[in-house]
């Protein structure tokens, strides 16, 4: 496993809900950061079928066009009542007619989807969010982390926090969604931890001790 030595990463997303999750992660481990977004990078296009296609693939772009190490974000939702849908097309799930993204909208469809397979028990309508991350190098070197968070599908939506699909989410061991959580409570985890609660946090934590040494 590669160790990264450096002062500064390009977090390759444009997803502002990612960015803020990331960037209180990376935060206190004093590592410069600044995002494709903020740069003006194209987003690439996501063709792959698989997370770690998509990360790699949005990981290459950043560390090219910049010539910094990136770490890239590739996450979503896999229902198993949908077979593992949205699953890598968790985002498109949300796209409107009109090219924006609706989450109430994407939200309903996955509500609508395991309502038309008459799946009402919470224990049937389980589930998880899987966040793979990619460390990619100037030389094409990449490192890959996963980290994913089992729990259930609930509805209505609850909560107002977080971003995308959390006001549907209640982690296991939790009654509340990840929308009713604060953002310290999603990630459950700092530097030193030995545990983590969302899927992002835990590929994070994985990230952080073999790659950073933390
Ligand atoms: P992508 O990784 O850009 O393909 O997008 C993944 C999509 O999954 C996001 O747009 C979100 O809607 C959803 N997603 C990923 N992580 C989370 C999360 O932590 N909370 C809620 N939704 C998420």
């Amino acid at each position: 496993m590669r160790k990264f030595e450096g002062k500064k990463i390009v977090l390759a997303t444009h997803n502002e809900g990612k960015l803020r999750e990331i960037r209180d992660l990376i935060g206190p481990l004093g590592i410069d950061v600044v995002s494709a977004g903020e740069l003006g990078l194209p987003e690439p296009a996501e063709n792959g079928t698989t997370f770690e296609e998509n990360a790699a693939t949005k990981a290459d772009a950043a560390s090219m066009a910049t010539g910094l190490v990136a770490l890239s974000d590739d996450s979503g939702l896999v229902v198993d009542a949908l077979d593992g849908d949205p699953g890598v097309y968790t985002a498109d799930w949300a796209e409107t007619e009109d090219g924006t993204r609706d989450f109430d909208l994407a939200m309903k469809k996955v509500e609508d989807a395991l309502q038309a397979k008459a799946v009402s028990d919470p224990k049937e309508r389980t589930g998880r969010f899987v966040s793979v991350l990619c460390m990619r190098w100037p030389d094409g070197h990449r490192e890959f982390f996963r980290g994913e968070a089992e729990g259930h599908l609930t509805w209505p939506p609850r909560g107002t926090s977080g971003f995308g699909y959390d006001p549907v989410f209640v982690p296991n061991g939790f009654d509340t969604t990840f929308g009713e959580m604060t953002a310290e409570e999603k990630h459950g985890w700092k530097p030193g931890d030995k545990t983590a609660l969302s899927h992002r946090a835990r590929a994070f934590k994985f990230f952080a001790e073999t790659c950073l040494g933390v």
